[in-house]
């Protein structure tokens, strides 16, 4: 596995690094203090256009797929890590709050037809303006048991008809098209399971509601209704053929195995925050004379660097088309647990400053949270991966 970061990806490091400490962290914290998503129409959206940001990893019909190679790349995931956890280092509100296809990216690309990828991806290789896509999987009843989703597809004519409730779907009430998981058969588990673009003026997408959140406010997480949504069948990603032998939820994996590294990496990027910033605090009130606030520091910057190496390994297999699925796991059950223990730590050393809750690393561990909830629990993870190594067959 190639570690080293090559010039030209490094220079789209430093230039997230230069955007972090002028804009990315103060809308991280002015969300916060608001409570609020920071609005589409905010100008920071037009100039992360300008810089290059909100742009698919498809690269175009006319683009040769560059094929695999052992250093990071532009779109490689290994390349999408490295930025993220730069964004995240700064605000992972505001970074999942940047226009792009987000979430709704890894199916698409995974599953999505020619015509799918050039009517729904196609947009945002130059676009014209701020866009978003999102991904709506999770509903008030099914958050780790996918396989409860209990939103309804029916086919009419060449149509479908979708009704349902999905909830905290990133950037859906922003977004051009929500990628949106439905059942034709709920009794079939996830083999009824089949993956609709549902765009946004389709009558019936309604009940846009923002979630309340205790971190994390820069980025909008969005419940809506479905309520006898006209979707044509052209929108079934992948067409039905694909959904032949439990290909559905194969997809729906596939887009995780693809979400969780970058999800562990931003939980990495916030943990790294949260050591810089203890390391100032206790730099500041002469803490780090004492052996237990060294020892502690330092096992989280060891910590930190492990996990990093994890999401990595995850990454390099996706790049080299390779099986990931328990390295995805792996990097996903520890770095939010590291990450969490870097901000605990934080907030041990800030004492009473921290309960006042206007310190920075009081904000970081807030945040830090859903990182172990989002893409898969670190629970479900830790059961995923004990039933792999006993050779159980996922349950
Ligand atoms: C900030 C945020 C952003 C999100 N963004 C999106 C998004 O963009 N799109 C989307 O579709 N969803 C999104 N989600 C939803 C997220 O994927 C779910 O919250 C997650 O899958 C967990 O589901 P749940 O909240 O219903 O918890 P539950 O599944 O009810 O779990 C509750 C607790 O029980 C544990 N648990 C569950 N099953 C088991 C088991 N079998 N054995 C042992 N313990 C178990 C879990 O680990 C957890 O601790 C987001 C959530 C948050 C908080």
């Amino acid at each position: 596995m190639q570690l080293a970061i090559d010039p030209a990806t490094q220079k789209r490091v430093d230039g997230i690094r230069a955007l972090g400490a002028s804009q990315i962290r103060p809308l991280g914290l002015e969300a916060d203090r608001l409570g609020r998503p920071t609005p589409p129409d905010h100008p920071f959206f037009e100039l992360l256009l300008k810089a290059g940001q909100g742009r698919t990893r498809w690269p175009g019909e006319d683009t040769p797929d560059p094929g695999v190679d052992d250093g990071p790349r532009a779109g490689s995931s290994r390349t999408v890590l490295l930025l993220a956890e730069e964004m995240s280092y700064w605000d992972r509100g505001v970074a999942v709050s940047f226009p792009g296809p987000g979430l709704g990216e890894p199916p698409l690309l995974s599953m999505g037809t020619l015509d799918q990828k050039r009517r729904f991806l196609g947009p945002f290789i130059e676009p014209d303006r701020p866009r978003w896509g999102s991904f709506a999987m999770t509903e008030p009843g099914a958050g780790s048991d996918v396989a409860a989703i209990a939103t309804s597809a029916r086919k009419d004519g060449g149509d479908w008809i979708l009704n349902g409730a999905k909830s905290f779907a990133a950037n859906a009430s922003r977004a051009d098209w929500i990628v949106v998981w439905a059942t034709v058969d709920a009794s079939l588990g996830r083999e009824g399971h089949r993956a609709f673009v549902v765009e946004r003026e389709t009558p019936g997408l309604a009940d846009f509601q923002v979630e309340r959140k205790m971190g994390l406010k820069a980025y909008e997480s969005t419940s809506f209704t479905l309520a006898d949504c006209r979707v044509p069948g052209a929108n079934l990603i992948g067409g039905e053929e694909h959904y032949a032998q439990r290909a559905g939820f194969k997809g729906a994996m596939r887009s995780f195995n693809a979400t969780r590294p970058l999800v562990a990496i931003m939980a990495v990027g916030i943990g790294r925050a949260a050591l810089d910033e203890s390391l100032v605090f206790a730099r500041e009130h002469d803490l780090l004379g004492d052996p237990r606030v060294r020892d502690r520091l330092e096992r989280v910057r060891r910590r930190l660097r492990l996990a990093r190496l994890l999401c990595w390994r995850a990454a390099w297999l996706a790049d080299h088309g390779r099986p990931n699925i328990l390295e995805a796991s792996m990097a996903k059950a520890t770095a939010p647990s590291v990450a969490l223990e870097a901000t605990l730590l934080g907030t041990d050393l800030l004492g009473e400053v921290g309960a006042r809750g206007d310190h920075l690393l009081e904000k970081l561990f807030r945040d830090v949270k859903a990182m172990d909830i989002v893409e898969g629990t670190g629970q479900v993870q830790r059961i995923v991966m004990a039933r792999q190594l006993v050779q159980l067959p996922r349950s």
